[in-house]
């Protein structure tokens, strides 16, 4: 998708720094975090949203993306959301899981 946000991002259009990257997944700081850390882990092929996800596997590398943050950046403890459709928060049409630790303030 040649004019969604995220996949430029994972393009490295921006030269976002990625806290990990696999040839799967990226993940980068939020731009309006809403906790003292937030994270996106963000799937380089573009999915609308969970609905669209027609591939498991990459469900699973995602959560472990999930995982390798925490470890990267030290967090003990964390919330992970997944908004998907308009009704239920979601802004950017391109799946991703935020990653939200220490004084959360909701997504
Ligand atoms: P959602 O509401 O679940 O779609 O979440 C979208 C998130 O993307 C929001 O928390 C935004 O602050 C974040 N966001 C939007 N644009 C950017 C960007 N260019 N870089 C990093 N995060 C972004
Ligand atoms: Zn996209």
């Amino acid at each position: 998708m040649t004019d969604c946000i995220f996949c430029k991002i994972a393009g490295g259009e921006f030269n976002t720094p990625f806290i990990v990257e696999t040839e799967d997944y990226v993940a980068f700081r939020d731009i309006n975090p809403k906790a003292d850390t937030h994270v996106l882990v963000v799937p380089k092929k573009h999915y609308d949203s969970l609905n669209e996800l027609d591939d498991e596997i990459i469900l699973g590398k995602l959560l472990g993306g999930v995982k390798r943050v925490a470890a990267e950046l030290g967090l003990k403890s964390y919330k992970t959301v997944i908004n998907t459709g308009k009704d239920a928060g979601q802004e950017v049409f391109h799946l991703h899981i935020h990653v939200l630790s220490g004084n959360i303030k909701g997504v």
